[in-house]
């Protein structure tokens, strides 16, 4: 355990409690022992949360609820400045976790726990901002306005490439908008969500709200099921793979609460024959090897123009082959493990797939052999293959670094192609044609919540929308007016006249 000293900095013991509703639950289901996937070795435990302790993190996590709504929003923001600060000053450890734990470089480990820093300062301004109409009334001596008013407790279901963000998007927002939150992390990365409440909560639990930001690690069954059919959750955020979208739409559609639901991706970039080849080889090689294949937004598909098409393809063999594999805490290493043995599984099935459907391997195609402390771990290399659209296996997200390249006519049959699968979550065109690129960002051109021009479909910031469509979920979070998902809406109308006169002019009696 030494090389994991500063776990212990943040809270981490070998065996941990599993549930938080402002004080830590000393849980006792059995072990969850996370994996490093770096090297294949245990993790310190968690001990998994039951259906008792659910009950108690919700209990607690309503109680504050009832106060912290009360707050003005500005005072509500401040608590979130603070959770900023301490965000910023246990930025390199906890950056380090999320490295260790999901297996992303440390670059984009401490990437990602600024995100939740940029976050939280958006939420800051927000708290100011959340602006509702006033609207013209058709009768006299009449007003009416929207307002808008926190929601309750929200459920946060997260997945384990983002372990940290994803949680930080909704939750600052959220407790903005005057929310409190229970949390269900995934089991592949449960100490990064121990450690950021830990962190988080304690600003929260100086004035008694730390039940605000509940957590609660265990099974999707005991659990998981437990939050979707629960009424006193009126909105379930959930983000992971299309498969837990469906069952979450399903069981929170039945008791007509709301769901947020950020699912998978399969996103395409076109690269036009006038584009800058240079710089659609940079954007390629961030989006594609980038968190190993491993992010919602990862480029999967490639539609390049054909006559350039083996210009690019010699680009990116070469950019792939000075890719180092390796430790994701070395910081020679660009691309480090898959999350387990089953996704490196996946890896290697969708590759056979590919081949046997008329797929060309042009570079990479199979696991990655580590050695010395590093051989337990779950590498693959980095993977290109030479593809046509109707190849099944290329409508479909697999989590790992694979590329498709496919070549393509002209911008038309780009955007028909880039649209023509289930997923619509990121997008983007490299081309120097502003017709070209007004047609891609227009009605007839991506079908996708995000579409970039000049600029690779992963890496968002913070200030937009984020999210996709079809079997993406539909949902939005972070920026713009993404907080109107975690408030009611509620409009009103006020007679400061001395008549009842009825709205379309109705006579009634009289
Ligand atoms: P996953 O679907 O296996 O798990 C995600 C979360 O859902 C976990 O917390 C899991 O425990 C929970 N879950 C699964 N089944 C459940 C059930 N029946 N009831 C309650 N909870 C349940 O996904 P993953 O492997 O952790 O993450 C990878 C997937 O997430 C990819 O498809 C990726 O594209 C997607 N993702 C999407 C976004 C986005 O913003 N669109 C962001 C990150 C990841």
């Amino acid at each position: 355990m030494s090389q994991y000293d500063f776990l212990s900095s943040l809270g981490i013991q070998d065996v941990n409690p599993g549930a938080y509703d402002g004080t830590w639950i000393d849980t006792t289901g059995p072990e969850l022992r996370p994996i490093n996937p770096a090297t294949g070795k245990p993790l310190p435990a968690v001990k998994d949360a039951n259906r008792a302790d659910y009950r108690r993190v919700v209990k607690a996590a309503q109680q504050a609820w009832l106060r912290w709504r009360e707050l003005p929003a500005p005072k509500r923001g401040e608590y979130v400045r603070r959770i900023g600060e301490k965000l910023r000053e246990r930025k390199d450890e906890l950056g380090q976790l999320v490295s260790l734990e999901c297996g992303k470089i440390y670059q984009e480990g401490l990437g990602e726990i600024q995100e939740c820093i940029d976050i939280a300062d958006f939420a800051v301004g927000l708290s100011r901002q959340l602006y509702g109409l006033t609207i013209a009334s058709e009768r006299p001596q009449h007003h009416m306005r929207e307002t808008w008013h926190p929601l309750g407790v929200v459920g946060i279901i997260t997945a384990f490439n983002f372990p940290a963000a994803v949680w930080a998007w909704n939750a600052c927002v959220s407790l903005v908008c005057g929310n409190a939150h229970v949390w269900k992390p995934s089991r592949k990365t449960p100490l990064t969500a121990l450690a950021m409440t830990r962190v988080c909560a304690e600003v929260l639990e100086e004035d008694g709200f730390g039940a605000l930001l509940g957590l609660i690690v265990g099974t999707d069954d005991e659990v998981g099921n437990a939050m979707l059919t629960d009424q006193r959750l009126p909105l379930i955020s959930a983000t992971g793979s299309v498969r837990m979208g469906r069952i979450v739409a399903e069981k929170v559609g039945k008791r007509l609460g709301r769901s947020l639901l950020e699912l998978g991706g399969n996103n395409a970039l076109t690269v036009l024959d006038d584009a800058d080849l240079g710089l659609a080889t940079r954007a390629i090689v961030f989006g594609a090897v980038g968190t190993a294949g491993q992010r919602c937004t990862t480029t999967r598909r490639v539609l390049v123009h054909h006559k350039i098409h083996d210009e690019l393809a010699r680009r990116l063999v070469d950019a792939y082959g000075t890719v180092k594999i390796g430790d994701p805490l070395d910081p020679a290493t660009l691309m480090g493990p898959l999350i387990d043995a089953q996704a490196v599984a996946q890896f290697e099935a969708a590759v056979e797939a590919a081949k046997s459907q008329g797929g060309e391997v042009l570079t990479g195609g199979t696991a990655h052999r580590a050695e010395g402390d590093l051989a337990g771990g779950f590498y693959v290399q980095p993977t290109i293959i030479k593809a046509r659209a109707d190849m099944p296996i290329v409508q479909e997200e697999t989590f790992a670094p694979i590329l498709y390249l496919i070549p393509i006519k002209g911008v038309n049959e780009a955007i028909r192609i880039q649209n023509d699968v289930p997923q619509g979550l990121s997008s983007a065109i490299f081309t120097r044609n502003v017709r070209h690129a007004e047609r891609f960002l227009s009605a007839v051109g991506s079908d996708c919540g995000i579409a970039n021009v000049n600029i690779g479909t992963s890496g968002a910031e913070i200030g937009g929308a984020f999210g996709g469509e079809k079997e993406t979920g539909g949902g939005r979070e972070s920026g713009s007016d993404s907080w109107k998902a975690y408030m009611r809406r509620q409009t009103s109308t006020v007679n400061w006249g001395t008549e009842l006169p009825l709205a379309q002019g109705i006579q009634f009696g009289e």
